[in-house]
Parts: structure tokens; sequence; C-alpha cells
């Protein structure tokens, strides 16, 4: 679970969900399969269940900042990925690919357009730099 999101720093997708289904214990090793204590997890507007987790820990401010200023690189790097990758041109593209150098770190950027809707696949072979997936 991401800092900004609000939830305890303890939370996983893991974590049971409304029908019951899922890890009955949290990253804290704390049993969650009674119904409904997953709430507790949740950011503290919800806070029905606010209090009821002694192990609840919050994420530090720097942690919050860290992770805002990492989804601003993030989407530059996206925006800059999607520039040096040619336009589709007729027919949506369907079926080309490529290689194109990455305006972001100077590796290797590969894309591809599916055949059958010309969504676009692409990512940097430098890990951790830019990927998307229509
Ligand atoms: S609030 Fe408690 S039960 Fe929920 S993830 Fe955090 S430590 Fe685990
Ligand atoms: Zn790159």
């Amino acid at each position: 679970m991401s800092a900004i999101s609000g939830h305890c720093r303890h939370y996983g997708h893991t974590l049971p969900n409304a029908e019951g289904l899922g890890n009955p214990t949290c990253a804290a090793g704390v049993d969650n399969a009674e119904a409904h204590f997953w709430r507790r997890c949740m950011p503290k507007t919800s806070d029905l269940y606010a209090g009821s987790c002694s192990h609840r820990a919050e994420y530090t401010p720097e942690e919050v900042e860290a992770e805002r200023l990492e989804r601003v690189a993030s989407m530059e790097r996206l925006a800059k990925g999607m520039a040096a990758i040619p336009p589709p041109g007729p027919n949506k593209g369907r079926g080309t690919s490529g290689e194109v150098p990455c305006h972001v770190c100077g590796g290797t950027i590969r894309w591809a357009r599916a055949r059958s809707n010309g969504h676009l696949h692409a990512y940097c072979t430098t890990p951790n730099c830019f990927s998307v997936m229509e």
C-alpha cells in the first residue's frame, strides 16, 4: 500500500476482502479474519474502527512527500517516453513495432502496437524508467 493513500503501513491487498477472502493476517501479523476488521486499516477518514488496532502505524510525512515526488517524476517519464514513440499512422498502427532512444535515460524504448486493436505496449530497457500498456 502506498504512503499517500493513508492506509496503515502494514496493510496489503492480501488482507480479507468484504467476502472474507484473503490472507487472515496483515504484515504486522495481526489477525484480520473477523468481519470488517480490515476497515481499521483504511485511511483515517473512514474512522469507524479508528484506534481499534494497537499495531497500526502511519507513514511519516517524509515518506508521503517522497512518494508524491516519485509520482510526479513518474508522470514526467511517461510523458517523455510517449513523446519518443512514433505516432501510429494509418489503421491505428496495428502490428507495427520498433525501437527508439529513450528521452529520459538515453537507453532504448521498445514498442509495439497490437495487431487486433493498435493498442500500444512499450517499455524502456532501463529498469524502472518507463513503461506503458494501453
Ligand atoms: S491497522 Fe492493524 S490490522 Fe490493519 S494493517 Fe495495520 S497493524 Fe494490521
Ligand atoms: Zn529510459
